[in-house]
């Protein structure tokens, strides 16, 4: 039913001379993949990445058409559904895109516009030095870069809960009648748990979709504290429990966390920080599509990490309340994150 694939990649976050590889594992029953945990890629130096699929037509045949594009997120990188990392030639860069391209005509504005949260995000956290990341602890990873555009469980934005800065630990919610006492990132989009034929239907409502519980009750129907039992009259859940699983480490939505950090507390951790908290960092073609909808348009690019204007590697600069203003490189449009989730059927 889902298409889903059946293996993630062995490695994760952009390890560098890996490609994205064309997995054999044929994704028949929509079940949900289990495989181990990611691994952190400890190596940063940037050699190459590549989309290079096993099999290409049998890739590119069950792609053809305007079917959606077969994404998910791991580790913080779109991957193309299907593939894995193997390690490859650096003279292999460019066929990131190309094949991408072969796979989807329309595929670096869509790509662009799934990341756009996110690219705000990372741009608005690298000016400010306020990092806001939603992972499982342990990680060196985020699962989703966080802005004030970003939705809460308790159904409100980022930016209408109180102010914040890079300690933050719980931040409450500030709308009249919410008794959010910690933001916590939810997906608004349903692209954010890789249910991407949603956005295709002609009734739908990006304004009115949310992330439901088994209990079909949709996060705001639950109290945002403590176990997160439903609200609704009648149904005996008694704990927020997500039917859909991270697509960045294949883990539930309730084992992870919200974190604020600043920029030497990711540095600490071992966590990305300045331009490498960018998305696609390690791939300059993917990251130039999400910069700019143009693979070979490093313009923004190249704005953001040298000359005047740069991203400031040592301004840890604290928010001092919801009055000032983030910059959001892209315009600040709001309407949801990208990527994080996907749905599991039981
Ligand atoms: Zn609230
Ligand atoms: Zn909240
Ligand atoms: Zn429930
Ligand atoms: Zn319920
Ligand atoms: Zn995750």
């Amino acid at each position: 039913m889902s298409g889903r694939p059946t293996s993630r990649p062995s490695g994760s976050r952009g390890t560098p001379g890996t490609a994205w590889q064309k997995t054999t594992a044929k994704p028949t029953t929509g079940a949900k993949p289990k495989s181990a945990s990611p691994k952190k890629a400890a190596n940063k130096a940037g050699t190459s990445t590549a989309l290079v699929p096993r099999s290409k037509q049998g890739a590119i045949a069950t792609r053809k058409g305007m079917a959606p594009i077969p994404m998910k997120k791991q580790d913080g990188m779109l991957v193309p559904e299907g593939y894995t990392v193997r390690k490859i030639e650096p003279a292999k860069n460019y066929d990131v895109v190309s094949f991408a391209r072969a796979m989807n005509p329309d595929f670096a504005p869509r790509v662009k516009k799934l990341f756009d949260p996110e690219r705000e995000a990372a741009i608005a956290a690298q000016k400010s030095g306020v990092y806001i990341g939603w992972r499982c602890p342990e990680f060196t990873w985020d699962c989703q870069r966080v802005s004030s555009m970003s939705k809460c469980f308790c159904g409100h934005l980022l930016g209408e809960h109180n102010s914040y800065n890079g300690h933050s630990v719980r931040v409450p919610c500030r709308q009249p009648g919410c008794s959010c006492k910690a933001f916590a990132w939810i997906p608004s989009r349903p692209e954010e748990i890789g249910e991407f034929w949603f956005a295709r239907r002609r009734d739908f409502d990006p304004e009115a979709w949310r992330a439901k519980c088994r209990c079909k009750h949709t996060h705001e129907d639950h109290d945002p504290n403590g176990m997160r039992r439903c609200k609704m009259r009648g149904c005996g859940c008694s704990v927020f429990d997500s039917p859909f699983l991270c697509a960045a480490c294949d883990q539930h939505w309730e084992v992870h966390e919200t974190f604020f950090e600043t920029e030497s507390m990711r540095r600490d951790k071992g966590l990305p920080y300045g331009e490498e908290y960018l998305p696609f960092h390690e791939m300059p073609e993917l990251r130039n599509i999400v910069l700019t909808g143009e693979e070979t348009d490093d313009s923004v690019y190249r704005a953001l990490t040298e000359g005047e204007g740069a991203i400031p590697h040592t301004n840890v600069r604290a928010i001092a309340d919801n009055n000032t203003p983030f910059s959001f490189g892209g315009g600040g449009r709001g309407g949801g994150r990208s990527g994080g989730f996907r749905p599991t059927y039981d």
